[in-house]
């Protein structure tokens, strides 16, 4: 047990023997101090990451030795399970994700994107398929909505998650598995079948970063999901905002902006009292974007809270000037929610004003409404 013991001593918080959410390096590592040659780590990586195996005795390219080897040392795969699947009238699926220490998440898959705003950041029909890897006719393009925290501690008063408080951070492999989980279920192969990841799910990926950053290097390296298909968002974090700029591989950035004011923003999003709009812009107008990448601004519209022309006008004198667009997205509603839906009309008068502006501006379409799966409506639940 002594591999167990130095691993487990190189990575506190790591779940005991798990060989999800480990690195190529780690890998090796492994291997190299049971005597098995350096190569054996990047068929453990290929299995779990790329082939997305479950269990030890189907990695058929290890000698069935070492494999009794690690399963006697006590190490597993660990997959996350998917313990319920919510089907929607619109395709969306919401998935109940079981982790090692019964813990749940929540992770959605949106058959076709979400609209073409937030999966890849692109519009619909913006991007080139030249050069794309032939693929059956019938495949567009899928979306996974990730959780990056059991739970949320952000508070949003707009937010079903935060209603759960947080429970725990995720691990990097327990962020990896639940894409593995779904992309197992849906039968979908990256990256000949082309996926987009948005760490859009329950929790604030900027407050479990190293976890978030770890769980993005193994989706590139080992599933094969570029980063120029992942979006993270957060509620603003400032201090993170600067360290994912200076990232060499990250994901396109998000923003939840939500208020056109400081009274606004600290209303329904408390944790602008920590990091103020000035701070949160100044982090905003200094990230450094990519050529032809663009920041996107998410902004929740609550009625007759935050839907009114003047509020469209202070986001302008926000925006103005960045390289950015604005995705709105009409409340989803809940009961315990002290907040309405705004009317449709509301949203594309708000939507008008920026664009009028010059500020690219869309209006999400909500997904899996009907089985609680849409944005903010995460929440540990199989109350449907
Ligand atoms: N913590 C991160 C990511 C999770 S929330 C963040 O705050 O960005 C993902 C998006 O869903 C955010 O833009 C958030 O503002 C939005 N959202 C939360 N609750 C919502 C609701 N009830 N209806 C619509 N969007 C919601």
């Amino acid at each position: 047990m002594r591999t167990g013991i130095t691993l487990k001593q190189a990575m506190p918080g790591q779940t005991p023997n798990s060989l999800l959410g480990l690195t190529l390096q780690e890998l090796t590592s492994l291997a190299l101090e049971s005597g098995q040659p350096a190569y054996r780590g990047q068929q453990l990586f290929d299995a779990v990451y790329r082939q997305r195996m479950e269990r030890l005795d189907e990695i058929s390219t290890l000698p069935l030795e070492y494999r009794t080897r690690l399963g006697e040392q006590g190490w597993r795969v660990r997959m996350p399970t998917v313990e319920r699947k919510f089907i929607s009238s619109d395709g969306t699926v919401r998935y109940l994700i079981g982790l090692a220490d019964g813990e749940t998440v929540e992770t959605v898959w949106m058959p076709e994107g979400d609209g073409g705003e937030s999966g890849d950041g692109s519009e619909a029909g913006e991007e080139s398929e030249a050069g794309a890897p032939s693929r059956p006719v019938a495949w567009g393009r899928a979306t996974i909505c990730v959780s990056s925290q059991v739970g949320c501690a952000v508070n949003c008063k707009f937010c079903f998650t935060a209603l759960l408080g947080v429970k725990r951070n995720l691990e990097a492999g327990e962020i990896v598995g639940q894409i593995a989980a779904v992309l197992r279920d849906q039968g979908v192969e990256p990256p000949l079948q082309r996926v987009n990841i948005v760490f859009m799910g329950m929790g604030e990926p900027f407050l479990n970063y190293e976890n978030f950053m770890k769980s993005v290097r193994l989706l590139t390296e080992g599933v094969g999901i570029p980063e120029s298909r992942m979006t993270v968002s957060t509620a603003g974090i400032v201090p993170r905002i600067y360290d994912f700029g200076r990232e060499t591989v990250r994901p396109k950035l998000a923003i939840s902006l939500n208020g056109s004011n400081d009274a606004l923003r600290s209303e329904v999003m408390p944790l602008n009292r920590k990091w103020n709009l000035a701070e949160l812009m100044k982090a905003a107008r200094e990230f450094p974007l990519r050529a032809r990448e663009r920041l996107t601004f998410e902004y929740v519209v609550l009625a007759g809270v935050n839907d009114a022309p003047e509020q469209a006008r202070e986001v302008v004198e926000l925006v103005r000037g960045m390289r950015a667009k604005v995705n709105l997205i009409a409340l989803n509603p809940g009961t315990e929610l002290p907040y309405r839906t705004p009317q449709q009309e509301r949203v594309l008068a708000f939507q008008k004003i920026l664009v009028g502006a010059g500020i690219p501006t869309f209006v999400r379409r909500p997904r899996g409404r009907d089985i609680f799966a849409a944005c903010g409506q995460l929440k540990r639940t199989v109350e449907v």
